[in-house]
């Protein structure tokens, strides 16, 4: 009896200690972990590779050009960035040199673009200082903060997370990511959007209140930032609306353009 239930005592050991050991290797090595169904990565083509950047977070910063800034309703000085994130899958990829269909969204009648600047990282750290950051980006894309804008004033009214207007599905289109080894670093030039062949929005990237540097060092003191990050480095002002049928085009300087059809 003894014997019996020490020898099962100690095959239930053996058991418990291999699962645990498969366990934990599974954590440190991704392609060993056995899981009943498939979830994508989310990934964005990198020009001239056939390497893809793989996405860990998106980040975006609030209000980071000063007209902007006044237009929704902020005192227009250095007042502290403030940061808010999107689900990685929000991703819609949109190649060069095609014009992708994009979905009008659920639930709102006052849907907007905003053009940004993505910085993507390879790097992560801590408290990264400002005069380090750009060694953290890898390259540069091309990017729309979509938003449903009038979700995302009326949480803000009522004090509530924002989201509802933010994070939702296909919210984060991009174009190719632009390596800093190839491209160098996107520091100033022109950042346009039309819609419809009409400019809309038209700024300098050298308004940024906030650089992708400053940008970078910031969030670093609040989350550890890590390879795959990307940030949407704000949008310039006049954000407004599109409708189903419109055509948006999105221009920054030493990027080719993208276009998405709202359908
Ligand atoms: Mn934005």
């Amino acid at each position: 009896m003894d014997f019996a239930r020490r020898k099962l005592f100690t095959k239930a050991g053996v058991v418990g200690a291999t699962a645990l050991a498969t366990y934990s290797q599974s954590a440190r090595a991704d392609n060993a972990i056995q899981t009943p169904f498939k979830v994508a990565m989310t990934t964005i083509p990198i020009v001239g590779s056939n390497e893809v950047f793989p996405v860990r977070r998106i980040y975006c910063i609030g209000r980071n050009y000063e007209a902007h800034a006044r237009e929704m309703g902020s005192d227009p000085t250095r007042e502290p960035p403030f940061y808010f994130q999107k689900p990685t899958d929000a991703i819609q990829f949109v190649p060069i040199g095609q014009t992708v269909n994009h979905p009008y969204p659920a639930l709102t009648k006052n849907y907007h673009h905003e053009i940004e600047l993505v910085a993507a990282l390879s790097k992560g750290g801590r408290n990264i200082p400002v005069e380090k950051a750009l060694e953290y980006v890898y390259g540069y894309a091309i990017g729309l903060d979509m938003t449903r804008r009038d979700l995302q004033r009326a949480m803000g009214d009522q004090k509530k997370p924002w989201e509802i207007g933010k994070s939702f599905d296909s919210s984060a289109p991009i174009g190719p990511i632009h390596p800093v080894e190839k491209f160098g670093h996107i520091k100033q030039g022109s950042i346009w959007l039309k819609v419809n062949g009409a400019i809309k929005q038209e700024a300098n990237l050298s308004q940024m209140i906030w650089s992708v540097a400053e940008q970078i060092s910031q969030l670093s003191q609040a989350f550890e930032l890590k390879p795959g990050d990307i940030i949407y480095s704000g949008t310039p002002e006049n954000v407004g609306p599109v409708v189903a049928g419109d055509t948006m085009e999105g221009h920054i300087d030493g990027l080719p353009n993208i276009s998405l059809k709202v359908v």
